[in-house]
C-alpha cells in the first residue's frame, strides 16, 4: 500500500526496557527499497523546503531506489557532515517529512529512516567524503565539539584550512555524547562520524577548558578565525523549596554520568542511586530521554510535566516509545516543594494540579494553578529536565558582547570581536541538532567569504 510507509524494525519494549541498546533499527536493504519507491520524484519537492541544511532529498532517494548508495551517500554529504546522527535524531516528522506530499493523503515519506540508511551504509562500507581543496594557510581555532563545530570544522577542512577544535571533556561530540542516550544514539556512531572528520584533516584537543587552560583571546591571536560552539550545558532549576535535597539531579547530570561514565553499568565506579520511585520534571527531549534511562534502571519512573499530552514538546516517537517502556506520566501538575527527611534525603513531593488557559504570544497555551488541590506524592528521587542555558566559562578575560537574553550577540555568525565567529546552542538557546549544524555550516560559509576578501 502506498500510503503507508514501511516500518523499521524496532527492538520489543519488553526486552528494551531491560539494556540500553538502540531501540529503532533501521531499515535493511528491502525495507529501503521498497520505502524509496513510494517517493514520487516531485518536480517541486516540498520536502526540500524543510530541511534546514538543504538536503538534495529527491536525488538522494532517486540514488537508492537505482540501488546507487555511494551516489545518495555523495549527495547527503554535500549539505550535511553527520547524516547518520541527523538520520537518528532530527525532528524530520516537523521538518522535511512535514512537507513531503505523500503526507497529504497518507504517510509522508520516511526520510530520516532512509537517511541513516544511506549513512549506516557508508559507515559499514568505509566511505569516504570527498578530496579536500590545496592548503590555503589559513588556522581556525573551534571551541566545543557538539554538532555546530564538527559541521563548520568539516565545511572548513574540504575548503583547505587548518583546524582544530578545543573540546572540555574527554570526548568528541557534545551533547550527541554525553545527553542523547545510547538507545537512541549509539556512542559508536557518534565516533565513526567524528573519526570520518579527523580523517578529512580535523585536529581535536580534548580535556581544554577554553577560558581556563587557554583563553579566547589567546585563541583569537594564534588563530585567522575563532568559531564559538560552545553549546548551552548549564541546566535550570525550579527554585522551590528542598531542591538541594541529596537525591535531586538535573537530566543532563544523570545522562551524563549514563553515557560518559558508564553509570548503568553494575561494574561502575561512580554508580546511579537505583531508586524506588523518581519524578523527571520536563516534557521534552531531554526529559524523555532521562525518564526512559530510569526505566532502564528498574525505577518506577514518573515523568511530571505542567501542560497535557498533546502539547508535550518531545518528538512523538519518544513519547510513544516511552509509554511502551511502561513510563507513567503525571500530566497538568507540578511540584511546588520537594520534601525530605532529617538526612536531607527526598521522600516526595507537594504537587499542584494545573489546567490549560489561552493560547499565549508564544503560541503555547498557558497553564494556570488550582490552589486548592495540593497533594502529596512519594518518592525517592527527583530528576529536573526544565531546559538549560549556555555557560560561558570559555568566553571569560573578553570582552565579547552578550545579549539581554545572556546569549553570544551575532550578525549572522560573527561576534562583536574581529574574526570571531559563533553559532548553535551558545547563540539561540538549546534548540536542535540540525539548527546546531546550520549555524557551523553558515559559520563556515561566512569564514571563507571573509578569507577571499
Ligand atoms: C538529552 C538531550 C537530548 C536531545 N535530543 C535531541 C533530539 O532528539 N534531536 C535534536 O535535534 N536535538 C536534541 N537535543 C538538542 C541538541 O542536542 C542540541 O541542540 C545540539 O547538540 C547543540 O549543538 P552545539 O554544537 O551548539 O552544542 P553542544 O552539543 O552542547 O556542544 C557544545 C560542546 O562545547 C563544549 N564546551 C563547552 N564549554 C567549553 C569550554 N569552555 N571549552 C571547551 N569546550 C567547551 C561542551 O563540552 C560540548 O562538547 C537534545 C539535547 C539534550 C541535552
Ligand atoms: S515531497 Fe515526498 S514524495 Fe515528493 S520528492 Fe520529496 S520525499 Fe519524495
Amino acid at each position: 500500500m502506498d500510503n503507508e510507509r514501511v516500518k523499521g524494525r524496532v527492538q520489543k519494549p519488553g526486552k528494551r526496557v531491560k539494556n540500553f541498546n538502540e531501540v529503532e533499527l533501521g531499515f535493511n536493504d528491502e525495507e529501503a527499497l521498497k520505502e524509496a519507491n513510494r517517493c514520487m520524484q516531485c518536480k517541486n519537492p516540498r520536502c526540500m523546503s524543510g530541511c534546514p541544511v538543504s538536503i538534495r532529498i529527491p536525488e538522494f532517494i532517486k540514488c537508492i531506489k537505482e540501488n546507487n548508495i555511494k551516489g545518495a551517500y555523495e549527495i547527503i554529504s554535500e549539505s550535511s557532515s553527520l547524516p547518520a546522527i541527523c538520520g537518528r535524531v532530527c525532528p524530520q516528522e516537523r521538518q522535511c517529512e512535514s512537507m513531503c506530499i505523500r503526507g497529504l493523503k497518507g504517510e509522508a515519506i520516511a526520510i530520516g529512516a532512509l537517511e541513516r540508511y544511506v549513512a549506516d551504509y557508508a559507515i559499514n562500507n568505509n566511505f569516504k567524503f570527498g578530496n579536500n581543496k590545496k592548503k590555503n594557510g589559513k588556522k581556525v581555532a573551534i571551541i566545543g565539539s557538539g554538532p555546530a563545530g564538527l559541521t563548520c570544522a568539516g565545511n572548513l577542512v574540504k575548503e583547505g584550512f587548518d583546524v582544530t577544535i578545543y573540546e572540555v571533556l574527554h570526548k568528541a561530540g557534545g551533547v550527541l555524547t554525553y545527553g542523547i542516550p545510547e538507545f537512541r544514539l549509539p556512542k559508536i556512531i557518534v565516533e565513526k562520524q567524528v573519526n570520518m572528520l579527523k580523517e578529512l584533516g580535523v585536529k581535536i584537543i580534548t580535556d581544554i577548558p577554553v577560558g581556563n587552560a587557554i583563553t579566547l583571546d589567546e585563541l583569537s591571536k594564534n588563530n585567522d578565525y575563532v568559531f564559538i560552539s560552545s553549546g548551552a550545558g548549564l541546566p535550570k532549576f525550579m527554585g522551590i523549596k528542598g531542591e538541594s535535597a541529596n537525591e535531586v539531579f538535573s537530566a543532563n547530570e544523570i545522562l551524563t554520568r549514563i553515557n560518559l561514565m558508564g553509570s548503568y553499568k553494575n561494574e561502575s565506579k561512580t554508580p546511579i542511586k537505583r531508586a524506588k520511585k523518581a519524578y523527571v520534571i520536563g516534557g521534552g527531549n531531554v526529559a524523555m530521554d532521562a525518564v526512559r534511562s530510569l526505566k532502564r534502571l528498574g525505577i518506577d519512573a514518573h515523568l511530571m510535566y505542567r501542560r497535557g499530552m498533546d502539547e508535550l514538546p518531545a518528538r512523538k516517537m519518544e513519547v510513544n516509545h516511552a509509554k511502551e517502556e511502561g513510563v507513567v506520566f503525571d500530566l497538568l501538575q507540578n511540584p511546588v516543594e520537594i520534601l525530605t527527611d532529617e538526612n536531607n534525603s527526598v521522600i516526595g513531593m507537594n504537587v499542584i494540579n494545573m489546567k490549560l488557559g489561552e493560547v499565549g504570544e508564544d503560541g503555547r497555551r498557558s497553564v494556570i494553578e488550582d490552589d486548592k488541590s495540593i497533594h502529596k506524592v512519594e518518592c525517592d528521587m527527583v530528576v529536573m529536565a526544565l531546559g538549560t542555558s549556555p555557560n560561558h566559562e570559555a568566553l571569560k578575560g573578553s570582552n565579547i558582547l552578550i545579549n539581554e537574553k545572556g546569549l553570544i550577540s551575532v550578525d549572522g555568525t560573527k561576534t562583536s570581536l574581529d574574526n570571531v565567529y559563533a553559532g548553535g546552542d551558545a547563540v539561540t538557546g538549546s534548540a536542535t541538532v540540525i539548527l546546531a549544524m546550520e549555524a557551523g555550516k553558515k559559520a563556515a560559509k561566512e569564514i571563507i567569504e571573509n578569507s577571499n576578501r
